[in-house]
């Protein structure tokens, strides 16, 4: 049977405007139709009535870790878990995510494949969950942001733990053909150091131009997407020039940063809540001081760096590193808050999270927006959030590919 979605309000993507009492009709996993409610026959139709709802299409968070779980110190953690511990914590935050609107998820590196695991899982209708797009195992260089260990006596197993170590181009190009082999939509590589991990600086480069580029052209080819890790400026302009389709965190920009991005295209995925979280609770919660005394200098700079994007109309996503220290799956919704705070309109925040997004990970065709043809993904709001953006938090239904999920 037909399901019909009467929706009070119905936040249209494509042009960030709301239509008044609109009913959109959906045939098995896709959406039929979007009609005015006078138009509306009921015959025929299981009716769902969100007519005192804001409705909008599922949310699209870019950057998660869907293994990981938020807990102070990350590097312990993936350190000495199975591969089983992470799939399973996986499942449980993939849901955690789509119950509470986010029906896509683009992760940003697990360990052992997992991440493919769960699309493959989620796919087949065998459990319950977010569309996602994997990444793998991300891909950074000796003593880098992606090397998960500091014991000379150990030896790297590259597939197991969460990132792999490449040293020169001809290593990159391997282990880029490597994840993608495993069913990786998304390159994602460490151009700079990270928060993290111990022994890195954030603004330092860490990979060469040769070895970011041979991942860029790898993805290029294979036609999938490529994704980096970046603070520093020198790993930004170095990365965009590389040609990588999105900067992860974006942190320390000047003006020729943001001028490359334009000229690139390359989108921006600004994660505020994951230094947010950090400043507000990591003391409390234990996360080591090397991490904390850099989450503070990051936090100074990323806010300049996200209003100058933003000015000069670089491609902004929302994404919001999920599972990094503090900041658990399915708890993101104050990233719309930090966006609006940091100049975005309430409309603004609301395309980056769907239609935005959606272009990033090329399934505009697909998702995105509330539109005859794509995947029902929809959602419905208490509140407005285009008056209080406060109310992004308060998802009270979920449907995914047509089926109701809250
Ligand atoms: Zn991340």
């Amino acid at each position: 049977m037909k399901k019909a979605i009467k929706c009070g309000k119905l936040f249209h993507s494509t042009d960030g405007t709301v239509g008044e009492n609109q009913v959109v009709l959906i045939e098995g996993e896709r959406i039929q139709e979007v009609l005015d409610a006078a138009s509306f026959r009921e015959e025929g139709c299981e009716v769902i009535d969100l007519s005192d709802k804001f409705v909008m299409p599922g949310l699209i968070d870019c950057h998660v870790h869907i293994s990981e779980f938020g807990a102070p110190d990350t590097f312990r953690i993936t350190a000495t878990q199975l591969v089983g511990d992470a799939l399973l914590m996986g499942l449980k935050n993939a849901q955690a995510q789509l119950r509470a609107g986010f029906t896509t998820l683009r992760n940003q590196g697990s360990p052992g494949f997992i991440d493919v695991s769960l699309k493959k899982a989620f796919n087949s209708g065998m459990y319950d969950g977010p569309r996602l797009l994997a990444s793998g195992s991300c891909i950074g260089s000796t003593g880098g942001h992606a090397d998960s260990h500091y014991s000379p006596y150990l030896q790297t197993v590259h597939d197991i733990i969460d990132g792999m170590v490449v040293d020169g181009a001809d290593q990159a190009m391997k282990a880029a053909r490597f994840v993608i082999k495993y069913g990786a939509d998304v390159v994602k590589f460490m151009s700079t150091g990270g928060v993290t991990t111990m022994g890195t600086t954030i603004g330092a480069q860490q990979l060469t131009f040769e070895e970011m580029r041979a991942m860029c052209q790898v993805a290029e080819m294979y036609g999938v997407t490529s994704s980096t890790h970046a603070h520093g400026t020198n790993g930004i302009k170095t990365a965009v020039r590389a040609g990588v389709t999105s900067i992860e965190h974006g942190t320390i920009m000047d003006d020729e940063c943001v001028e490359l991005m334009v000229e690139h295209g390359t989108y921006l995925t600004p994660t505020i809540i994951a230094f947010r979280r950090m400043l507000e609770r990591g003391e409390e919660e234990g996360i080591p001081p090397h991490a904390m005394e850099k989450a503070k200098k990051a936090g100074e700079y990323h806010e300049k760096s996200f209003r100058k994007c933003l000015e000069a109309g670089v491609p902004i996503v929302f994404g919001t590193d999920s599972g990094s220290p503090c900041n658990p799956h399915g708890k993101q919704h104050d990233e719309f808050k930090y966006m609006c705070e940091s100049g975005m309109t309430p409309v603004q925040a609301l395309t980056a999270a769907t239609r935005t997004g959606a272009h990033l990970v090329r399934m505009w065709d697909d998702i995105g927006s509330v539109t005859a043809g794509k995947y029902a993904d929809i959602i419905a709001l208490d509140g407005n959030p285009l008056e209080h953006i406060e109310d992004m938090a308060k998802v009270c239904f979920v449907m995914k590919g047509g089926k109701v999920i809250l």
